[in-house]
Formats: structure tokens, sequence, C-alpha cells
């Protein structure tokens, strides 16, 4: 589960990580309200109008906007709440903004000039162990500069049965050249943003950029995090931060009904039980000259009224030229799938595109006939290849 940077700081000021303060708005007047507020208890004269959007790279697309006195920051809030976000990160019809984060301003002049550093912790799943990644190339992009400047990106692995050690976090902020007051607070950072990771059972917690202010202070300016959803039990309060607009609505549906769909690019539909061999259906698509338009992986019970569910997730995509159903009959019989597809088919009336259907495992011959009996414009198979080929013929 993808959260936003709002709620990414508020898990982060709950284990003590120095963060930029806001307050989220709605509407523009709210947003004056927040940028008064924020003076009062931080002292800000400017503020940063930031939209509130799953997806990163905002400030390039015009989603991060520094306003200077209150009529400014009504005037930019206004004009990025409702906008449609295009960044390098969305399609091209962008994410629509439902709210911003007004911001205290933390780029203020000082003694020394501000710096912008790169941070992450995720699981590194080649070595098993969580990793910290970091660089002092922070504010851009981290793909360019891993593509560019690799030397200028360090990692520190940490062991999850030990955590992170004092030694760890210091070397990471000798990495990044820092002294004196600076280097303490930024081993503070790292351990406190390494608990934050830890203990909220994350899988990535990004910060770019982390900024060192010109009074030496370390602060978490921006935060993407995505928590585990496996975890989400053990979390209840973060699993009210699900925001399900900014997830895709065929995959919030298919959730609400026990469905494990994940909506890709191609044109072949496929519904398959077991996710192993969900991925070899789509091997066995692409294979076939095809590409799949979703993983699907309707589970264990593939009765009439999940096959009905499934067959409807699936013919939302107008990409769909074909589905392929790749079921293996082991705990559930073949014929009772048949039967299923069979019933489903004539609930729903007319399906325009063709369908393949393999069956494979117990009963797979009764399912086959009853399936070539029914008169429906369903083509039927056992052996893979079998399946495969046939969706060659109707993608021709
Ligand atoms: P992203 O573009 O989605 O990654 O959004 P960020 O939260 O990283 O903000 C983008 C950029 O806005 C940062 O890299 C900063 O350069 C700038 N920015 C963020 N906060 C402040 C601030 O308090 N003051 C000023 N002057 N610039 C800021
Ligand atoms: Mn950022």
């Amino acid at each position: 589960m993808n959260l936003h940077e709002y709620q990414g700081k508020e898990i982060l000021n709950s284990f003590g990580v120095e963060i930029q303060r806001g307050i989220v708005a709605t509407t523009p007047k709210e947003a004056v309200e927040a940028a008064k507020k924020l003076t009062e208890t931080t002292g800000t004269g400017w503020h940063v109008i930031k939209a509130q959007v799953h997806a990163g790279g905002r400030g390039k697309g015009g989603g991060v906007k520094l306003a200077k006195n209150l009529q400014e920051v009504e005037t930019i809030a206004g004009n990025i709440i409702g906008m449609d976000l295009v960044t390098p990160q969305t399609s091209a019809e962008g994410k629509r903004v439902h709210q911003v984060l007004v911001t205290e301003d933390v780029y203020y002049p000082g003694d020394s000039e501000p710096e912008e550093y790169y941070m992450s912790v995720l699981l590194n799943r080649s070595t098993g162990r969580n990793m910290i990644m970091y660089s002092t190339e922070g504010g851009m992009d981290i793909e360019t500069v891993a593509e560019e400047t690799p030397h200028l990106i360090f990692t520190e692995e940490v062991d999850p049965a030990v955590g992170l050690l004092g030694f760890q976090a210091r070397r990471v902020a000798f990495n990044l050249g820092l002294s004196g007051k600076a280097f303490k607070e930024m081993t503070k950072f790292v351990t406190a943003l390494y608990k934050a990771y830890n203990e909220s059972d994350s899988s990535l917690f990004e910060i770019n950029p982390v900024l060192k202010t010109s009074d030496d202070r370390i602060i978490a300016v921006d935060a993407k995090v995505s928590i585990d959803d496996n975890a989400l039990f053990r979390h209840k309060d973060y699993m009210e931060m699900r925001d399900k607009r900014e997830e895709n609505p065929v995959e919030v549906e298919a959730q609400e009904k026990g469905l494990n769909y994940v909506d890709l690019d191609g044109n072949v539909g496929c519904m398959v039980n077991g996710a192993g061999l969900a991925m070899a259906t789509m091997d066995l698509i692409k294979q076939a000259g095809g590409e799949p338009a979703n993983f699907l992986d309707v589970g264990g019970t593939a009765n009439a009224e999940r096959v009905e569910a499934a067959f409807k997730l699936i013919l939302k995509d107008p990409n769909v030229k074909a589905i392929l159903v790749n079921i293996f009959g082991g705990i559930v019989r073949c014929d009772r799938v048949a039967q299923g597809i069979i019933d489903a088919y004539k609930n729903m009336g007319t399906i325009n595109v063709p369908i393949i259907v393999r069956l494979q495992g117990t009963n797979a011959d009764v399912a086959k006939k009853m399936i070539d009996d029914s008169g429906l414009d369903v083509q039927s198979a056992i052996e893979f290849q079998e399946a495969a080929d046939k969706v060659k013929a109707v993608l021709a």
C-alpha cells in the first residue's frame, strides 16, 4: 500500500525523524488557514504548496510551488487543487489532485547553503537484508544519478536480526561529507528512519530530498512510503491511510471481491487459479505472440459467481482481444469449473471476444466435453500447447 507524502511524514514524525512540517488542505481557504497556523507554530515566512498524489516528480510537473505571502498561498492552492498533475511518473492524463500539503519553507538563508541528499531504506531481495541507499545527489531523479554517476550512490546493508548499528549510521554521515552538528544530526536521522521503516513493516521509505538546512538540521522534505500489505493487519491505524482514489479502480474492485488482479498493458485477458500457474500462463501468452492484459488469480474456488466476477473484470479493459482461462482442477474438479464458466457465460449474455478454456486435472475430459457441447462460443483445450495455439489463431 502506497501512502501520500503527508501520511509518510506523519509516520516518520512518530518515530522521531525530523520532518518539514505541514498541514493538509482540500480548499484554498483551508490552505490559507493552514499557512497562518504554520507561521504561528514554526515561524515560517514563506510556504510551500505540494500536491498530494501517489506519484513522484511532482515538482517537475508544477505540483510543488513556493508561496511568498498568503495571497500566493490561496492562488497556488487554487491552481493545484483539482488539476490533473502530469509528472514523469504518471500517465499522460495525469493524476487528479484532491488535496495539498501546505508546509513551512525550510530552505531559508543562513550561514551556509542548504544541501539536498537522497536516502531510502528498502529490502534487498538478493541478500535478504534491509538496505539503506543514499547519495549526496539529492533532489533529483535517483535513476539518473544511478545511470550517470553511480559512484555517488552508497549502500549500507543492515542485518534485520541485528538492526542498524551505531558505526553504520556514522558511516552514512561520514560518506555524505558531514561534520560537527550536521554529522550528529544525520546519525540520529538515519537511526530513526531505519526504525520507522522496520517497525512500520514497510517495504520502502524513500526520502528525496533529505535536507541539511543552513543551520545544520537534517530534515525529511519528502516521503515516499510503501507499507507491506501482508503486514497491514498489525497496523490498523495505517490501514485507514489507504486512499482508494489513488489506486486502479479495477484493482480495487477485484480486491473487494477477493480476486488477485493486476492490470497490465497487453491484449489477452487471463483467468487462472494459483499465482504460479498465472505466471506460467502469462509466459505462454507471450510465446503465442500476445501480451497479457492482466494477472488474475481467482484462487481455489472457481465457482460460477467468481468466474463471472472475473470475466467482468477482464472485460472492463477495452484492449482485451481474447481471454485465456487456464485452470488446474486439483481441489476443485474441472467439471465444476466448466459448469461455472458455462453458467457465467449464459448469465452475461454475449461476450464479444473469443474465449479459450484450458482445464486440466480431475475430470478434465468431462469438462472439455461439457464446454464443447454447451453451444457457446468457447474453445476448449486440455494441453498447454493446444491452448497456446488456439490463442495464436484468434490473435492472427
Ligand atoms: P517531488 O518533486 O514529487 O519529489 O516533490 P518534493 O517534495 O521532493 O519537492 C520538490 C522540490 O521542491 C524539492 O526538491 C525542493 O527543491 C523544493 N522544495 C521542497 N520544499 C521546499 C521548501 O521548503 N523551500 C523551497 N524553497 N523549496 C522546497
Ligand atoms: Mn521528492
